[in-house]
Parts: C-alpha cells; sequence; structure tokens
C-alpha cells in the first residue's frame, strides 16, 4: 500500500493519519473481495461500494474539498479495488459541481446524501460527437418558462443506469459555443431520462449511454449562471485532475508490490528472479516511475490545497505522466510474474485492464500534454 512518508513534504500529519487509516480498512475490507464475474455483479458491486465508503465515512474529503485527503484516499483504493476507486472518482466528478456552484437548495438535496453514501453520483459531459472536444456538445438545454427541455444523447458515462442523478452538461445558445453550456443536476427518475444501453469494458466499471427525451428540470437545477457550465466543467476536472494521477500510483504501487513479492519468492535457473540483473532493472524502473508520478500528484494538489485558483498545468503534468508510468509499472508486473500475470484471477491482471483508461478519461495524455504546451507557451509569451 502507498508509504506517505514519501510524499511527506506535501502533507499534514492528519493527512498521514488519513493514509494510515484508510490503508487499514481497505486491507480489510477491499483486498479480500473477488472481483465481479460481470458486468451486471459489477454494478450491484458498485452500489453496494457506495453506501460501504459513504458509511465509512470515505466520501468527506470530498464535501471538505480536502484535495490531498481525496489523493489519498483514491491512492489506496485503487490499489485494493479499481471499482472501489471509481465509485470514489465519480462521486466527487457529479459532486464537486454541485459545491461549487448549486444554490442552497440543490446543495441540501444531494450533498449530505451522497456523501453518507446514499445517494450515488455521475458526470455527463462526453457525447458520440463531443470526446476530446467537449465544446461540440450538441445535448441542447431549451427554456421553457421556469423549466429548461433536455434533448439529447450522452456516452461512455460512468454509473449511467445506476446513479441516482446527473451532473448534466447542455447547450443553452448553439451560437455561443462553450460560452453558450450550462450545467444542469438531473434526477435520474426525472421523466425523459433514459437508460440507453451498457457499454461492458474489460475491467469491472458499470459504464453506459443515457438519453435525455424532453426530458423537463426546473431552472433551480441549473448549476451557476446561463453558459457558464463549461467553465464550471473544466474547473472541476482542474481540481479532480490530480485523483486521477493518484487512482495511477495507486496502481503502481500495488502492481510493485505484487512484481518484488514474487521476484524474491519464486526462483528459476537456482536463483530467486530478484537476482537477476535485467529483473532489478525493471524494478529500479518501476519503483523510480512511482516515486516520480507521486510528487507530481502530491504537488499538484498541495498546491490547490494551499490556495491556487488553478492548477491546470501541475495537474496536467501530473495526470499525463502517473498514467503512462502506472501502465508501464504493470505492464513489467505482468512481464514478471510471467505466465501467473496473465491469469484473470491475479491482482495484476486485474490492474492490467483497469490502468489503460485512466490515459484516456478526463481527458487523454494528448490533450494533457496540450494543455501543459499551451501553458508553457503563454508563459512564455508573457516573459
Ligand atoms: C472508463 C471510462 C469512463 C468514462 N467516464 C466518463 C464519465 O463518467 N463522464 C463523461 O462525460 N465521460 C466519461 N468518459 C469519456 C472520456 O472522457 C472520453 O473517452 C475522453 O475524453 C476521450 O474522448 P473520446 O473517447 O471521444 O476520444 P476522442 O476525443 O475521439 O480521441 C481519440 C484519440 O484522438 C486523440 N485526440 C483527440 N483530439 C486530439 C488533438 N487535438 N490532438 C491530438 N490528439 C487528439 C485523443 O487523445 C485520443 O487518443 C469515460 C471514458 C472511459 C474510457
Amino acid at each position: 500500500m502507498p508509504d506517505p512518508s514519501v510524499v511527506a513534504a506535501f502533507l499534514t500529519e492528519s493527512h498521514v493519519a488519513l493514509a494510515g487509516r484508510i490503508t487499514a480498512y481497505a486491507a480489510r475490507e477491499l483486498v479480500p473481495l473477488p472481483e465481479p464475474a460481470d458486468d451486471a455483479a459489477a454494478r450491484v458491486q458498485a452500489r453496494d461500494f457506495v453506501a460501504r465508503l459513504g458509511g465509512a465515512g470515505w466520501f468527506a474529503s470530498i464535501g471538505e474539498l480536502d484535495l490531498r485527503a481525496a489523493c489519498l484516499v483514491r491512492e489506496t483504493l485503487a490499489g485494493a479495488s479499481p471499482l472501489a476507486d471509481a465509485v470514489f472518482a465519480l462521486q466527487a466528478l457529479g459532486t464537486v459541481p454541485i459545491l461549487l456552484a448549486g444554490d442552497p437548495r440543490l446543495k441540501e438535496r444531494w450533498l449530505p446524501s451522497v456523501l453518507a453514501g446514499r445517494a450515488m453520483a455521475s458526470f455527463a459531459m462526453t457525447e458520440p460527437e463531443a470526446g476530446s472536444d467537449a465544446a461540440a456538445i450538441a445535448t441542447t438545454a431549451r427554456r421553457d418558462g421556469t423549466d429548461y427541455v433536455l434533448t439529447g444523447t450522452k456516452t461512455l458515462i460512468s454509473n449511467a443506469g445506476l446513479a441516482d442523478f446527473y451532473t448534466v452538461f447542455a447547450s443553452t445558445d448553439r451560437d455561443q459555443g462553450n460560452k453558450g453550456i450550462s450545467a444542469f443536476v438531473v434526477a435520474a427518475d426525472t421523466p425523459g431520462v433514459k437508460f440507453v444501453r451498457p457499454l461492458v469494458l474489460s475491467a469491472p466499471h458499470p459504464l453506459g449511454e443515457i438519453a435525455f427525451e424532453d426530458c423537463r428540470v426546473p431552472a433551480s437545477s441549473r448549476l451557476g449562471a446561463e453558459g457558464a457550465g463549461f467553465k464550471l466543467g473544466l474547473a472541476t476536472l482542474d481540481r479532480l485532475r490530480a485523483t486521477v494521477a493518484a487512482a495511477a500510483c495507486g496502481m503502481g504501487a500495488r502492481a510493485l508490490e505484487e512484481a518484488l513479492g514474487h521476484a524474491t519468492r519464486r526462483r528459476q535457473f537456482g536463483r530467486a528472479l530478484a537476482e537477476f540483473q535485467l529483473v532489478q532493472e525493471k524494478l529500479a524502473r518501476m519503483a523510480t516511475d512511482l516515486t516520480a508520478a507521486r510528487l507530481l500528484t502530491y504537488r499538484a494538489a498541495w498546491e490547490k490545497d494551499r490556495g491556487a485558483e488553478r492548477v491546470t498545468l501541475e495537474a496536467a503534468m501530473a495526470k499525463a505522466f502517473a498514467t503512462e508510468a502506472a501502465q508501464r509499472i504493470v505492464d513489467d508486473a505482468v512481464q514478471i510474474l510471467g505466465g501467473r500475470g496473465v491469469l484473470a484471477s491475479h491482482p495484476v491482471d486485474r490492474l492490467y485492464r483497469a490502468v489503460r483508461a485512466l490515459r484516456i478519461y478526463e481527458g487523454t495524455t494528448e490533450i494533457q500534454h496540450l494543455i501543459v504546451a499551451g501553458q508553457l507557451l503563454k508563459q512564455a509569451e508573457g516573459a
């Protein structure tokens, strides 16, 4: 499990204590659980995790907007159960926009139940024709008296068909481009919300497509001003991106732990694998990549927690580096495990299937690199 001492410079004493508590919880409650056998079972387990994690108080960091605490929780959950981590991630993604821009009644309606694990959240931005280019959203929200009427399709949505509400991004004024996008909180039982179909991943993760068919919501469910939704979406992603990096670190740390254990136990040619320098070289690269990824991750979270308005550059660097590094670390772990590493029942195979999506969701690596370069060029122009 992750060692907080490596990133202690970025943590308070209470963060270090939290790391100890979540590590003990994950080892006791999550590590022994078998992986769900199929998508239906993953959906049942995801709902169960919402109640269990919420009941145990692990969503508190979301309500407190304590990014380092959220990173510590995601790092630990991801190494123990990637599905539990996904559950945490979506509670945060769906809820932070409400925290940042919801009116008091909206906050009252959803926040206590999300944080206690009685309600499951979702974040619905991606569409069939709007992925990396999120401003190309075609879902519309037409004003009609004191209501809005939503029409459109959202795809690749985590918790689709399971969530109690969707934080939805829709265009209120197509002519204004991204300045015409608004955000809404839509309860899943609102007439016109349709679960179209599940989309099944190789790793357990409830994903799917939803549609809004003349779905009427009161204007009070809008988050912030009309036209401010895109900015709110980006601010949410900017804030939570470091937690994706943290999840990647957690998967990398677990993979390294499994690889180290195996390399010291397994003997071939009369020696432990760990005695072969080719294996040592892999272990050294894995550990170095992991340490670098964790430093970038907690640096970004610390910057935000100490009051930085935006951590666009820091969070994009952390997300791109940590997710790419975790992919390499997990792949090397599979290699060190040999044939056992590709058995579906082995933790490193589970990580191998789970880690891949992290380089894609909440902005692909390529998009993160464009963000980093954009920030560098802006700084260079200002110099
Ligand atoms: C497991 C999982 C969970 C998800 N959960 C959610 C969710 O809960 N809510 C939600 O709204 N979305 C969710 N998504 C969607 C995710 O955010 C998108 O998949 C992601 O933003 C990329 O969009 P896309 O898949 O349409 O790929 P595209 O945008 O079509 O990109 C395809 C490839 O082209 C590259 N590319 C695109 N534009 C450029 C460019 N300008 N320069 C260089 N390369 C470029 C990309 O980097 C990528 O490699 C999820 C996705 C996954 C895999």
